[in-house]
């Protein structure tokens, strides 16, 4: 900790203090309290050097100066702070600081801040806080520089400066104490211009740079006569003897000791008196002149009693020990020591305490007395001790510390790294997450879609066999009547064959049988009444055989305006019954067409189903074809009557295809049975007769009955 640089005792440390600088000078405003801001900076003066003066002043001007504006009431309590500070009042001098710089941040004041902040660096540094102190001073200076208040940002160098001379910083202080030097005179301000001078003169002298130290204060001294302050003056006398101090040059020393005295003197600066007089029995202690050293010390402790000034009087009680020794007054040498050390003990400073019990035991021992002198070693070796021990443990302490806060640290990492690895696999899982809902979303869908695609398939396909159906239907119907057409019935009679063939053939009594009907001058129907009414007839015969015929049995659309029927299983007795039904049944009909009634006749050739002429029955086609044969022959003979195949006679004299080629012929030689039916005329009653003809004499005896 550095020493008060303008209050230093040459010989012993007395108060380790930033020093104050008076900031007074740059306040601007003032307008509203005129002479306010000149008040506050003659009391800044004079607090500088008698505090309680400026106290009593401080307190007459406060309610003005509250009621101030922001530069003037900011200003007040520095010097507020400054002052009571200077008196010994701590807890008080720190509130005031911390008010000053709560009301520099409420008025956003940096000129108001900076001050409450070196403020606060002073008090710290009076409570011996110097690291805490430095801080507040370099952040103090850091704000200061962004004001345009050109005292303030000297000052604040100058504070800022002394801060990093005592950390031992010595190239970093001679910078900002020369900036500040370099400042003042630029911008004439002769406070500020001693202030750092002073400040650079001491500086020099730690730094043993004892000519620049003296060329610096060649220069304060007339800067400081200019200020008319004999408080000034006499800051740089006390930097003035320690400089002659230093190089050997006892008689400017005291020169300047005893000029400071009487300036002190003058202005009633109390401390500074006692540490100017401390610093003179020093000086006489020095030169052996023990006489003076008695007066001038016993004068300190006068002068630092009421101040409460400790270091002082143990400094001075000390110089009386050494006097009354050097003068072989060993009790009343002993006596002073041991209350000098009660005061060093009482503040607590330990280090100091050792140097002075050193000092005690080395005086001790000049003026003889031995076992005095071991004692004070003893003394001195468990103060040294125990120092080393309250550092050792400061250190072990500070070092579990620092090892905590490491251990700290590293658990904070560890733990933020394996936050980041749990945020990570959260992200990782979440991102699995999504894909396998993106996943079971595109199987889903992928589902829906095959459903969709699996129904429309199935309906496609029993649309298509619907289609098929439809078409297989169409492909074995006649369009216009819906009856089976010819292929169809060629199909048929293939897979009945088949059947046939397998045993299931006709018995004696139930037969198989087929008409082949052909509608009677039909194209006079077209002629007459149109081709559509032709259609119309068609569609009517059509009807009228699904009538008259069973379920089971085919009928067919042979061609244009044939139709074929065959019934698989009739009573082989009534095959002429089905033909004369057919007959009757569809001339008896009557359609009304656009107004005009029409009915047609049918002519039709039959045959019982299998026929067998011989030992093999015929197949279908050439049954077809005699049936047809007899149809023409029914044609030939008058239409609208039915011609059946009945049997054959006499085979061996003949054969099937020479009846093929004349069906009329085979039946007039007797080889073929037929059987005529006659249709119902239109004015005879709705019967048909069914004869047996046996030769061409009886048909042409029918034509005639009929
Ligand atoms: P017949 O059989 O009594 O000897 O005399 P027809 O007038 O019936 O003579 P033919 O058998 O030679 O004539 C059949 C006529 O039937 C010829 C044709 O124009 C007509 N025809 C054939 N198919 C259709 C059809 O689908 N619709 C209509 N309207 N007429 C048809
Ligand atoms: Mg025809
Ligand atoms: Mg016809």
């Amino acid at each position: 900790m550095l020493a008060d640089l303008n209050c230093k005792s040459h010989r012993r440390r007395i108060v380790a203090l930033l020093v104050p600088m008076s900031l007074a000078s740059g306040l601007a405003a003032g307008q509203s309290h005129p002479g306010l801001d000149s008040r506050l900076a003659d009391i800044g003066e004079t607090g500088r050097f008698v505090p309680n003066k400026a106290l009593a002043m401080l307190q007459k001007i406060a309610p003005q100066a509250r009621a101030a504006d922001t530069a003037i009431k900011a200003e007040f309590i520095n010097q507020l702070c400054l002052a009571t500070n200077k008196v010994g009042r701590r807890p008080e001098a720190l509130a005031l600081a911390e008010e000053l710089i709560a009301f520099g941040k409420q008025k956003h004041d940096n000129v108001a801040l900076a001050k409450g902040l070196m403020a606060k660096g002073y008090v710290l540094s009076s409570m011996q806080e110097a690291k805490a102190a430095h801080q507040f001073a370099w952040e103090g200076e850091k704000l200061a520089n962004t004001t345009g208040d050109m005292a303030l940002r000297i000052s604040a160098t100058i504070t800022a400066g002394n801060a990093f001379a005592e950390e031992g910083n010595f190239p970093q202080a001679l910078n900002r104490l020369q900036d500040a030097a370099a400042l003042a005179r630029q911008y004439a301000h002769p406070i500020q211009t001693v202030m750092a001078l002073n400040a650079l003169a001491s500086l020099y002298t730690t730094m043993k740079q004892y000519d620049r130290g003296f060329d610096a204060l060649a220069e304060a001294l007339p800067a400081a006569v200019l200020t008319n302050s004999p408080g000034r003056i006499a800051s740089l006398k006390t930097t003035e003897y320690g400089l002659a101090i230093e190089t050997k040059q006892p008689k400017r020393a005291l020169k300047a000791l005893l000029e400071g005295l009487a300036l002190e003197r003058q202005i009633g600066a109390d401390s500074m008196i006692g540490t100017t007089l401390v610093n003179l029995s020093d000086n006489y202690l020095r030169e052996h002149d023990y006489g003076n050293t008695l007066i001038y010390a016993n004068q300190a402790i006068a002068a630092a009693l009421p101040l409460h000034a400790a270091s002082t009087e143990a400094t001075a009680r000390i110089n009386i020990g050494q006097a009354y020794l050097g003068m072989g007054r060993l009790l009343d040498g002993k006596r002073s020591f041991e209350a000098g050390l009660a005061v060093y003990e009482k503040m607590g400073d330990k280090p100091e305490l050792q140097a002075v019990m050193m000092e005690y035991g080395l005086a001790l021992e000049r003026a003889g007395d031995m076992a005095g002198a071991l004692e004070a070693y003893h003394r001195e070796r468990k103060l040294s001790n125990e120092l080393y021990e309250t550092q050792r443990q400061k250190a072990v302490f500070e070092l579990a510390g620092k090892y905590e806060a490491d251990k700290k640290q590293r658990q904070i990492e560890l733990l933020s790294r394996e936050n980041q690895v749990k945020s990570a696999e959260i992200d990782n899982r979440r991102l699995q997450q999504r894909v396998w809902w993106l996943l079971a979303v595109v199987f889903a869908m992928a589902s829906v879609m095959v459903g969709i695609l699996y129904r429309k398939v199935r309906r496609a396909n029993a649309q298509l066999k619907v289609k098929n159906l439809e078409l297989k239907q169409q492909s074995s119907r006649d369009p216009l009547t819906s009856l089976y057409n010819r292929r169809h019935f060629q199909e048929f009679m293939r897979t009945r064959v088949a059947v046939e063939q397998r045993g299931l053939a006709a018995t004696e009594d139930i037969v198989g049988a087929l008409f082949l009907l052909d509608v009677d001058h039909f194209k006079h129907v077209n002629d007459t009444y149109g081709h559509a009414a032709g259609d119309v007839v068609l569609t009517m015969i059509s009807e009228n055989l699904r009538e008259i015929l069973r379920e089971t049995d085919m009928i067919v659309r042979w061609g244009g305006e044939e139709f074929l029927a065959f019934l698989p299983a009739i009573p082989r007795s009534g095959v002429e019954e089905v033909a004369r039904r057919l007959l009757a049944g569809i001339s008896s009909n009557t359609i009304d067409y656009h107004g005009s009634k029409i009915s047609v006749d049918v002519s039709i050739g039959f045959a019982q189903f299998p026929l067998s002429p011989g030992e093999h029955p015929l197949p279908w086609e050439r049954a077809v074809n005699l049936v047809d044969m007899a149809l023409y022959m029914a044609k030939g003979h008058g239409r609208n009557r039915a011609y059946g195949v009945r049997g054959f006679h006499n085979f061996d004299c003949t054969s099937m295809e020479r009846i093929e080629q004349d069906l009329e012929s085979a039946w007039r030689d007797g080889f073929v049975d037929l059987s005529v039916v006659l249709g119902t005329l239109p004015e005879a009653p709705a019967t048909a007769e069914v004869a047996d003809i046996a030769n061409p004499a009886d048909l042409a005896e029918l034509a005639t009955t009929a």
